[in-house]
């Protein structure tokens, strides 16, 4: 196949290594859950009974592991909300629940960095929450797990650390929709793909992070990950 010609440079492709391969995993979408795990719920004083909803950050706005993360404009309530992520090595259209994993390439642990002042501004006023979740280093994630090693995580504590405080501790059982649900729920709404990403809501203990903060977080038998928040751009 020829390349096409562009008529700018066209722009990197987004990626994320992989546990024991040199070759990386190609980012197509990066989709998230809200809501997924009620004790999160209850902190933040939402509808418990409430259907799943999706969100997206843009594919390039990933952090790899080790990250330097620079603290985001516009917003004085910097959060973190650590998550399961799933990587899809193929989609499709309506996908039913007993098949959905087929669809998965393997699972990292990742951070939905949020902007909460912002998030919680645009939800008063009926506004997307594109300006407090979809901005540069938003989504910082782990290599990923093959699922053909490691398998399809269903339990297992899922942790966030900053400095030497633990913020958040949960367990991958207490999620409301588990993997397969989500990928068939979210299917029903895009045609989901290879390269596509999902993060999957964040346990309670969500809180708020500083210039110089070092966090770690991970998934047992997943993954861990580290980044550090720096001064902002100029
Ligand atoms: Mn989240």
């Amino acid at each position: 196949m020829t390349e096409p010609d562009f008529v700018i440079p066209p722009p990197p492709r987004p990626a994320l290594p992989v546990q024991g391969f040199d070759q990386l995993f190609p980012l197509r979408r990066i989709w998230c859950v809200g809501r997924n795990y009620l004790d999160h719920i209850r902190e933040l004083g939402n509808d418990e009974r409430e259907e799943p909803f999706f969100f997206a950050k843009h594919a390039d706005m990933v952090a790899p592991p080790g990250a330097l993360i620079p603290y985001p404009p516009l917003t004085s309530d910097f959060q973190h909300e650590v998550e399961l992520v799933v990587a899809l090595k193929s989609g499709g259209t309506d996908i039913a629940p007993s098949q959905a994993l087929d669809h998965v390439f393997g699972y990292g642990v990742g951070i939905d960095l949020t902007r909460r002042d912002l998030q919680l501004a645009a939800r008063r006023k009926e506004r997307p929450w594109e300006v407090g979740k979809s901005f540069d280093y938003s989504a910082p994630c782990s290599k990923l797990m093959p699922a053909e090693t490691g398998g399809h995580p269903t339990s297992g504590a899922i942790w966030l650390r900053v400095n030497d405080t633990m913020r958040q501790k949960g367990d991958l059982n207490q999620m409301i929709w588990n993997v397969a649900e989500i990928i068939a729920r979210l299917s029903q709404q895009v045609t989901l793909g290879a390269g596509d990403i999902i993060m999957t809501g964040t346990p309670s203990g969500v809180g708020t992070l500083a210039i110089g903060d070092a966090i770690a977080c991970g998934i047992d038998h997943v993954a861990t990950l580290n980044c550090t928040i720096t001064a902002a751009h100029a």
